[in-house]
């Protein structure tokens, strides 16, 4: 017997005969600005599972811990069962979004070095950014869960710079997420990584590979992220 777990904006969570183990099914949803704006779009949910699976064999292939098992369908993943970390981990290595706004800086300009910054995972709060002593003090993470998620998300921005790098694109930044194994407590990558949470950008014209596509009507957002899928298929 098979439950729904939970459902969120992108993906949804499944119960399998093993307790330990989830399916994750991607939808061919999208969302944006705090679910403000949405569209379903025929494919996108394929096309993510695709891109999520092909990044996150990578990362296990340079001995990064995830929940990533196997990709079972074209839509559907199996994962190893955490207890998500409420905080939303943002790694930058150009500015853009937020990060633009706030500091009235332009985007596109290489920051002189990778920023790390966390965020209170709350839709009802809006995602308020934290720091490490509000992470503590509230009780999401101890200060060596913490330097553990930072040395992790270092690690992982340095394999993907290199791996979009090679398929002729820039990794502007990104947003991932850690959780405690069931089985061991162990911290590892979860959740997605996918053009909906990353921002990336073709090397050489600055054209968009990601969801700012759908965010600021430039373009198709199925057309791009399967230009994003053929990008990285061309990587040995
Ligand atoms: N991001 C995400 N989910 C969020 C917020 C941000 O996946 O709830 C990703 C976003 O796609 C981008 C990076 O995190 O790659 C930084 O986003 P930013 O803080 O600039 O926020 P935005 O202005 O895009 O909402």
């Amino acid at each position: 017997m098979s439950q729904l777990l939970y459902e969120g904006k992108a993906k949804k969570m499944f119960t399998t005969d093993d307790p330990n183990v989830l399916r994750v099914v991607y939808k061919n949803d999208a969302t944006a600005f705090n679910g403000k704006k949405k569209a379903v779009f025929p494919g996108k949910g394929k096309l993510n599972n695709a891109i999520c699976t092909r990044i996150f064999h990578v990362l296990q292939g340079k001995g990064i811990p995830t929940h990533f098992i196997d990709k079972i369908s074209e839509t559907e993943q199996l994962v190893k069962a955490v207890d998500i970390i409420p905080i939303e981990v943002v790694v930058r290595n150009v500015v853009a979004g937020s990060l633009a706004k706030r500091f009235g800086l332009d985007e596109g300009v290489r920051l002189g070095r990778t920023i790390i910054e966390f965020y209170y995972k709350s839709d009802e709060l809006g995602d308020p950014m934290i720091n490490d002593d509000h992470a503590q003090a509230i009780g999401l993470a101890t200060e060596k869960d913490l330097a553990e998620i930072r040395s992790l998300a270092a690690r992982v921005n340095t394999i993907l710079q290199d791996l979009f790098s090679e398929a002729g694109i820039l990794l502007v930044d990104f947003k991932i997420e850690f959780g405690r194994l069931k089985t061991t407590g162990d911290i590892v990558l979860a959740d997605e990584i996918s053009p909906d949470s990353c921002r990336l950008w073709d090397r050489k014209t600055h054209e968009k590979l990601d969801k700012d596509v759908f965010r600021r009507n430039i373009a198709d957002l199925p057309e791009t992220y399967e230009k994003l899928l053929n990008r990285l298929e061309g990587v040995k």
